[in-house]
C-alpha cells in the first residue's frame, strides 16, 4: 500500500475537523470560513469591535480604528506557558505558577478571532498534481494591526524535500515578530514581496483536493492561510495527550520523545520547515 493510502486511514473525518476548531466552509456564501468550537481554541473571538483579548497577558483593552491599544501600557507576561507535574514551572523563566512575569512589552498584541470577517479563504480543486499526493506543511505567523497574519509557510514531501516556502508579507502593518515562537524578525522580510494571495496561487497549484495534509494543530495554519481542505492528518490527534481531550502535546515533546535524533530546527533556515519535516517523520512513523 502506498503511503497515501496508509496516512489516509487516519485523516481526520468531518466531526473531528469540527471539534478540532479547524476553519470550515460557510453552507452559503462562498470563500467565508466558519470555526465550529472555538471554546477549544487557543484563540479567542473578540470581545466587541472595539476591545481585545491580549494574547500575552490575558488583560482585556481597548483598541483605536487601527487596531491598536487605545491606551499604550506596557504588557508583563511570560513568553512560555507553564510546564507539567507536580511543580510547574514557566519554561521562559523556571519561576512557578504565582512568579512574576519575566518579560516587559511596550504594548498588549490581540491574537482575537473576528468570526464575522473569516472572508478570502480559498478552497482546494481537482488534483494538479494527482490524486495521491501527499505533503506536511508548517506556518509561522505574526501579530499585525488586524490580528494574527500568516508571515512564514514551508511545504514538504514525504521524503521531507522543499516543495514550496516563502517569507509572506502581511497585509496589514506588522506590530510584533513573535520572534520568540516565530524565529522571525524584521530582517527576515527586507525585500519580501510575496503576499497571502501569490501564496494561494501557488498552493493551489501544488494541492488538490485529495492531497493529504500533514501538520501539527494544522487548523491555526489553515486560519492564517485562509485555506479550507478536507484531508488532513494531525500529528497533535495522532499522538494524543495522556491528560486527554484539551491537552496537546507540544512538536518539540514529540521530537524528543519518538525522533530525539532529529534536530527540529536548523540554523539559517525558516523555523517552519524544521516543524513540518517533523510532522511529516512524526505522522510517517504511525503507518
Ligand atoms: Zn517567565
Ligand atoms: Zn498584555
Amino acid at each position: 500500500m502506498d503511503i497515501h493510502s496508509r496516512l489516509w486511514r487516519l485523516k481526520l473525518n468531518e466531526a473531528r475537523l469540527k471539534h478540532e476548531n479547524y476553519p470550515r466552509p460557510h453552507p452559503s456564501i462562498q470563500g467565508k470560513a466558519q470555526l465550529h468550537n472555538m471554546a477549544y481554541s487557543v484563540y479567542k473571538v473578540i470581545p466587541s469591535s472595539h476591545q481585545r483579548h491580549c494574547k500575552r497577558c490575558a488583560k482585556i483593552y481597548a483598541i483605536d480604528d487601527e487596531g491598536l491599544a487605545a491606551v499604550v501600557e506596557e504588557c508583563s507576561y511570560h513568553p512560555f506557558r507553564l510546564g507539567g507535574g507536580r511543580a510547574p514551572r514557566h519554561r521562559c523563566c523556571g519561576r512557578g505558577p504565582h512568579g512574576l512575569p519575566c518579560k516587559v512589552a511596550s504594548q498588549h498584541i490581540s491574537q482575537d478571532v473576528d468570526l464575522e470577517k473569516l472572508v478570502d479563504f480559498v478552497s482546494t480543486r481537482g488534483n494538479p498534481g494527482g490524486s495521491s499526493s501527499v505533503f506536511a506543511l508548517d506556518c509561522e505567523m505574526v501579530c499585525t494591526k488586524a490580528g494574527l497574519e500568516l508571515a512564514a509557510i514551508s511545504v514538504v514531501d514525504t521524503a521531507c524535500n522543499v516543495v514550496y516556502e516563502t517569507v509572506v508579507l502581511p497585509r496589514h502593518p506588522i506590530i510584533d515578530y513573535l520572534t520568540d515562537y516565530s524565529d522571525l524578525t524584521a530582517a527576515d522580510f527586507r525585500g519580501i514581496t510575496t503576499r497571502l494571495t501569490d501564496v494561494h496561487t501557488s498552493i493551489l497549484g501544488l494541492f488538490g483536493q485529495d492531497t493529504l495534509l500533514v501538520g501539527h494543530g494544522l487548523e491555526h495554519d489553515f486560519l492564517a492561510m485562509k485555506l479550507l481542505h478536507d484531508n488532513v492528518v494531525d500529528t497533535a490527534v495522532l499522538y494524543p495527550h495522556t491528560k486527554g481531550n484539551g491537552f496537546r502535546n507540544s512538536l518539540a515533546y514529540l521530537q524528543e520523545r519518538h525522533l530525539p535524533h532529529v534536530s527540529r530546527t536548523i540554523s539559517g533556515q525558516l523555523k517552519c520547515r524544521g516543524d513540518a519535516a517533523l510532522a511529516m517523520k512524526l505522522a510517517l512513523l504511525k503507518c
